[in-house]
């Protein structure tokens, strides 16, 4: 079909102008980024820079102030049934039922969805997720990356084809965040769109294919890894040579991101 194929090749995500405030507050000032389809996008930015917001608006939570945002095609002011049926959006606090089993858990939500054979369903997710032994045990007697891998599994019934991760490491141990990545990017190998939120300079570095860095209500930089690299020239300190690290790159930008500062957009990356 001519649409859907255009619509492949169009950006999964893309926000153009975009502002809101809360009251006095101005949280995103004239937000501009693309996401390519399939791929692994973070924005990434300090506590409190507007990452929730953004994505608040991106899964139609919450309407913009100005600017617009499409997602998979579909404006989401014009258009937000059409949006939250291609969506799926896990929080840092989990969504799933304590007092009920992993399985149960994933039963309910098929069964939310009217899909035809739940059982089915959540057992085929329970086997992808790793959680197939742990599918009959309570929810209360998982760990922290296994919920949080539960939570994500969920989220995934009616198979949407952009993902929305806001923070979704946030308060897991170091195993459970390596147990949450290699799902990440498995989603995106499946095909999936994924854009995280995340304040782990690491975790961008590790899972995304571009990184933009929001801050102070705007995307002040916006590359792959390596676009970003090029920001801040190795640094020579006698005869050694430092590449920067994301780190570097980011404290130099958010440092230097006076506000209302010019932004830097890398577009020499894929897009
Ligand atoms: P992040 O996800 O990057 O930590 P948020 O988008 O959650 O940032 O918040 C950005 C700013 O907006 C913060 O200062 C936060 O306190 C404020 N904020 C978020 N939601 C609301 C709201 N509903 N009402 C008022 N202020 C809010």
């Amino acid at each position: 079909m001519s649409i859907g194929a255009s619509r492949d090749r169009d950006p999964a995500i893309r926000v153009q102008s975009m502002e809101k405030s809360y009251k006095d507050l101005q949280v995103l000032r004239g937000v501009d980024f693309e996401v390519a389809p399939g791929s692994i996008f973070a924005l990434l930015g300090s506590n409190g820079a507007g990452k929730t917001t953004m994505v608040r608006i991106l899964s139609t939570l919450s309407r913009p102030d100005a600017g617009t945002a499409t997602v998979n095609g579909f404006d989401v002011t014009a258009d937000p049934l059409r949006v939250r049926e291609s969506v799926s959006l896990t929080g840092q606090f989990a969504a799933v039922d304590e007092i009920l089993s992993g399985r149960e858990n994933l039963v309910l939500v098929a069964r939310l969805r009217h899909l035809k054979d739940p059982g089915k369903v959540a057992d085929d997710l329970l086997a992808r997720f790793g959680l197939a032994d742990a599918g009959p045990r309570k929810v209360s007697t998982y760990s922290g990356g296994m919920r949080r891998r539960l939570d994500i599994a969920m989220s995934l019934i009616g198979q949407p084809k952009v993902i929305f991760l806001d923070e979704p490491t946030t308060g897991l141990d170091p195993e459970a965040r390596l147990e949450v990545w290699q799902v990440v990017q498995d989603l995106a190998k499946q095909g999936a769109t994924v854009l995280l939120t995340t304040q782990y300079l690491d975790e961008a570095e590790q899972l995304a294919d571009r990184i933009a860095i929001l801050h102070a209500g705007r995307i002040i930089a916006n590359g792959t890894l390596a676009d970003l690299k090029q920001l801040l020239p190795p640094v020579e300190v006698e005869y050694v040579e430092k590449q920067p690290t994301l780190e570097d790159i980011f404290l130099a930008l958010v440092g230097a991101g006076s506000r209302g500062g010019s932004g830097v957009e890398l577009n020499r990356g894929r897009s």
